[in-house]
């Protein structure tokens, strides 16, 4: 069963529908909901609206609130576990040692720890994705898909779009609805964190430099961020890793300076999967953790968000040793968490093989990879396990549960493509941010959500990846 999202009469009115398209593009260029292109997008000459559903999708107010209510929690989870080297070291032991990218990581990690952490200021800023699973009860529930912890995306664009959809539903007749989309704001909520780390850094000539990627298709994005910044006096650069390899340097305090200039945080944008690196960004990436800027995030905070950590916070007595005196955060955010399973050599992930080869339908099959597009389902997952079963190779993937939300008829709009109903699936969003200076956590937020929306028919994939496109709650 499909739900709907939108009224039959709307939904199927195709002149309608056809002059909300032409209003939906236009509205979204005008509120600067924008992407660059695919064939120039290093320029701003040409740029198009970023991709959009059509109308906002329906989500229940209190599963949304859930989300809301647990990241702080989660914010506190993602800091601890970045200060717990010996959780890290025994969750990733049997991952770093067939998964070449998390290894890497994973050295530059021990290398910090080894030195010593030069910073005591720690900003984070993550985004905890959700989707809503049916359950065979009838009982929908909010669960975690993943927590983004590096270069987490779409919140300054997020800023925007609620204008757009209020407008769709203005033109579209049905402005009760209007009340039900939230004003939304994680550009300001993620730069007033990183605006508290700047302040603490110390020094007003510091810059904040966001390490972005060679291919800048989403830089409006990033500019939201920017700006927050600039507004408050506070200068923004900026770089690739090539550029950090070229003029970056550490003075024998170990401040980072780049161009000749100070820098106070380095922001990643960019450096969260293999493709990111070359060997010598790998030197520069090390460079800049050893160095006094602070980090967002620092390596430890980036192997938290891996998936391997997620399933081993999955495992009973984990998350009460993170909370010993907070039993409603451990409920709290044990609630959202699906089914994981380890499949590290031994009995245990042994019956996780066994497990789900019996049902692939059931599950999703997950390696270190972020950026979407790297799950494998169904079919694949026998194949993919057969191949490894018996090896330590295994230990590259965690399994999950899949979960299984309640498909919804919407349009999605996107640069060069034509418009049709699409039966889709959302995403839940909620930004967290936080700032911590020694053992002071000096600011814990929810820094806004995101809801991003794709086709049924793709199992996997983001917006970046061409496959989901922005969207809004309607609140039920
Ligand atoms: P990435 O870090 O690459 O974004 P995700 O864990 O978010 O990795 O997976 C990518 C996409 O795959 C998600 O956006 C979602 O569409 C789908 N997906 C991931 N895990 C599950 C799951 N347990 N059940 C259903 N779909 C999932
Ligand atoms: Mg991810
Ligand atoms: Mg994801």
């Amino acid at each position: 069963m499909v739900s709907k999202a939108v009224p039959e009469d709307v939904l199927m009115n195709g002149a309608l529908i056809r002059d909300l398209e032409a209003v939906a593009k236009d509205t979204a260029l005008l509120h600067g909901v924008l992407m660059r292109t695919k064939e120039s997008p290093n320029s701003s000459e040409v740029v198009s609206y970023a991709p959009i559903t059509l109308f906002p999708s329906p989500l229940p107010k209190v599963l949304f609130d859930q989300g809301i209510a647990v990241q702080t929690h989660f914010n506190r989870l993602v800091d601890k576990i970045s200060q717990d080297s010996k959780f890290l070291q025994e969750a990733l032991a049997s991952t770093i040692k067939v998964d070449d990218f998390t290894a890497r990581l994973f050295n530059i990690y021990m290398h910090i720890l080894q030195e010593g952490c030069s910073q005591p200021i720690a900003v984070g800023l993550n985004r905890s994705d959700y989707m809503l699973d049916r359950g065979t009860d009838g009982n929908t529930t909010l669960k975690q898909i993943e927590i983004n912890t590096i270069a987490a995306s779409f919140g300054g664009l997020a800023s925007r779009t609620p204008a757009v959809h209020r407008h769709i539903l203005k033109v579209a007749s049905r402005l009760e609805e209007q009340k039900r989309i939230l004003d939304n704001n994680p550009a300001a909520g993620l730069a007033k964190a990183l605006a508290l780390a700047w302040k603490l850094y110390g020094s007003e000539r510091a810059v904040v430099m966001f390490l972005v990627e060679d291919v800048q298709m989403n830089i409006y994005d990033h500019r939201y961020v920017e700006n927050e910044l600039w507004n408050r006096n506070i200068p923004v650069i900026r770089r690739r890793f090539e550029d950090v390899s070229k003029t970056g340097l550490l003075d024998q305090d170990k401040r980072l300076f780049i161009d000749g200039q100070e820098v106070a945080i380095v922001y990643f944008r960019n450096g969260y999967m293999p493709q990111n690196y070359t060997e010598q960004s790998w030197e520069a990436r090390l460079l800049m953790e050893r160095s006094l800027a602070v980090k967002c995030p620092d390596i430890g905070t980036h192997l938290a968000g891996t998936k391997k950590v997620q399933q081993e916070l999955a495992r009973p007595g984990v998350l009460e040793k993170f909370f010993p005196d907070d039993p409603e955060a451990v409920a709290q955010i044990r609630a959202t968490f699906a089914g994981l399973y380890s499949l590290d050599m031994g009995e245990e992930g042994d019956k996780t093989v066994a497990m789900a080869l019996a049902n692939p339908d059931r599950y999703v099959l997950k390696p270190q990879r972020e950026g979407g597009g790297n799950n494998i389902y169904g079919a694949d997952i026998c194949q993919v396990l057969s191949g490894v079963k018996c090896s330590s190779e295994r230990t590259a993937y965690i399994l999950m549960d899949k979960v299984q939300p309640q498909p919804v008829h919407n349009y999605l709009l996107r640069s060069g493509c034509p418009l049709k109903l699409n039966t889709c699936l959302s995403e839940l969003g909620i930004f967290g941010a936080y700032v911590r200076q020694g053992t002071n956590m000096l600011l814990n937020e929810c820094a806004g959500h995101l809801l991003r929306t794709k086709s049924a028919e793709y199992s996997d994939g983001g917006v970046a990846a061409g496959v989901a496109v922005l969207d809004n709650p309607l609140l039920l």
